[in-house]
């Protein structure tokens, strides 16, 4: 049934892996807007970010030029224990979707922390180390950033503080085990330990929390320790930067099978997975050499791209951070109990935001019953348990492939299979009892959310 000439996984060798990273805005015409200082309006400084981020990563967050970071050696040694990651070829899906499309995955699900943001955790980590800090503080939703980063901490000998949204500490334990396996200490959110916990708690008692309050609380507690920083697991464009090893392999791969892709497919929290796959792909696209489709996908009870304001706003709740000029749902939006964790982030990277803003790629929502039907029809034809996230680019692969049935089309779609969901049963459990709802925010909902948004001078 296999196509002889392609096989069923490419895997590349260990030492055709990517030795520098792309950086995506160098080839942008117009590039992402910069942090603003909320309290100047001007853009943040190198000095201004130093209390917060450490300095190499306030490099690389501030330079819109250089197309190529080396990556240090250390950081190359540790991929290679979960790198160069599959890209697989999806005969089985394509079988039983009966469909005419090429379909292939890049799968990031294949380490501990089950997802691809080890990819910076590592980077992020090293850093750190390198500039002789004590720790790292960090929040995490549905655990698989805090989990990601306790590894890379871990392996460098670094304190790993994590600050995890309280309805997930409470759901997830296992996922929490794993942090403390690892070393790292984590601490549900809103907390009594910060000013900022202390304040969200008192205006709303009984919440279980968000990312956006959990991100308060780390930045927070980066800044009251000595020899600490905070790190943060997407949005920002240092975690782009080091997520562009999935493309660049992704794209050796089909290169090594001469094989072109028609569509790019990613889910899109804070866009670090789907920044990351189509970078050189898009860097192709804007500088005129190539073109292809890509799409991300939101859930329709997050809707950032498809239904947020593309503005100037707060990175976290408690108003602690940098202003972003960002596809955004306002930073005091807290969507419906979703169980895809890792999408429920109100705004959506800079870099990726302008590239859609420009009409470089598009963006679609589905909800979440129809990604578990994907994620369950994928999970019993390419035996993969995927992550609810990942499942989200899978519905939409699938259901471009059915276009492609339609039309008789042989059209080559890519997607990220960011994450396995082992940690998501309880998630499985709802789908499978038919107790899975599809809670869509209404305009008035949002246009409240997004009423509060900062106002900025540009
Ligand atoms: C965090 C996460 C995402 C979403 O984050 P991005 O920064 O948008 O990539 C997607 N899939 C998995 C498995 C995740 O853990």
């Amino acid at each position: 049934m296999f196509n002889e000439a392609i096989p069923y996984k490419i895997y590349l060798e260990e030492n055709e892996m990517p030795k520098a990273w792309y950086n995506l805005r160098a080839d942008m015409k117009n590039k992402p807007a910069p942090l603003l200082n909320p309290a100047t309006q001007k853009p943040m400084t190198k000095e201004e970010l130093r209390p917060v981020f450490c300095d190499a990563l306030i490099d690389q967050e501030l330079d819109d030029t250089t197309a190529y970071f080396p990556i240090p050696e250390e950081i190359r040694s540790f991929y290679q224990m979960y790198r160069p990651s599959p890209l697989v070829r999806a005969y089985f899906l394509e079988k039983k979707l009966g469909t005419p499309a090429k379909i292939y995955y890049k799968f990031e699900g294949n380490n501990t922390s089950g997802s691809h943001k080890l990819n910076s955790a590592i980077a992020q980590a090293y850093y750190a180390k390198q500039q002789g800090l004590k720790g790292v503080t960090t929040e995490t939703g549905a655990g698989q950033w805090g989990t990601a980063l306790s590894m890379a901490c871990s392996y460098f000998d670094l304190d790993c503080q994590v600050y995890m949204v309280k309805v997930s500490y409470e759901q997830k334990p296992f996922r929490r085990e794993v942090m403390r396996t690892y070393g790292a200490s984590v601490t549900p959110s809103p907390s009594m330990s910060t000013e900022v916990g202390r304040k969200i708690l008192e205006a709303h008692p009984g919440t279980t929390g968000s990312l956006g309050c959990a991100i308060s609380e780390a930045v927070e507690m980066a800044n009251k320790q000595e020899g600490y920083r905070y790190v943060l697991g997407s949005v920002l464009n240092q975690v782009m930067l080091h997520q562009s090893v999935i493309g660049l392999e992704t794209k050796a791969a089909l290169d090594k099978y001469g094989i072109t892709p028609d569509i790019i497919i990613g889910c899109a929290g804070g866009g670090s997975n789907l920044g990351g796959l189509i970078a050189p792909f898009m860097g192709e696209k804007l500088r005129g050499e190539k073109d292809y489709r890509f799409i991300a996908v939101e859930p329709a009870s997050c809707p950032s791209f498809t239904r947020g304001t593309f503005a100037y706003d707060f990175c976290d709740t408690g108003a602690v951070c940098p202003l972003a000029k960002m596809y955004t749902l306002g930073s005091n939006f807290i969507p419906s109990a979703n169980h895809a964790g890792g999408l429920r982030y109100h705004g959506m990277s800079p870099v990726l935001s302008q590239l859609y803003h420009d009409g470089l790629m598009e963006a679609t929502s589905v909800v979440q019953t129809d990604v578990f039907e994907a994620a369950e029809l994928f999970a019993r034809v390419e035996g993969i348990l995927p992550a609810p996230e990942s499942s989200h680019a899978i519905r939409v692969a699938i259901d471009e492939a059915l276009k492609c049935k339609e039309t008789g089309e042989e059209k080559t779609i890519v997607f990220g299979l960011t994450g396995t969901g082992y940690f998501d049963m309880f998630a499985y459990e709802k789908f499978h009892d038919g107790k899975m709802s599809d809670y869509i925010p209404t305009d008035e909902e949002i246009a409240e959310s997004v009423s509060t948004l900062p106002v900025v001078n540009e």
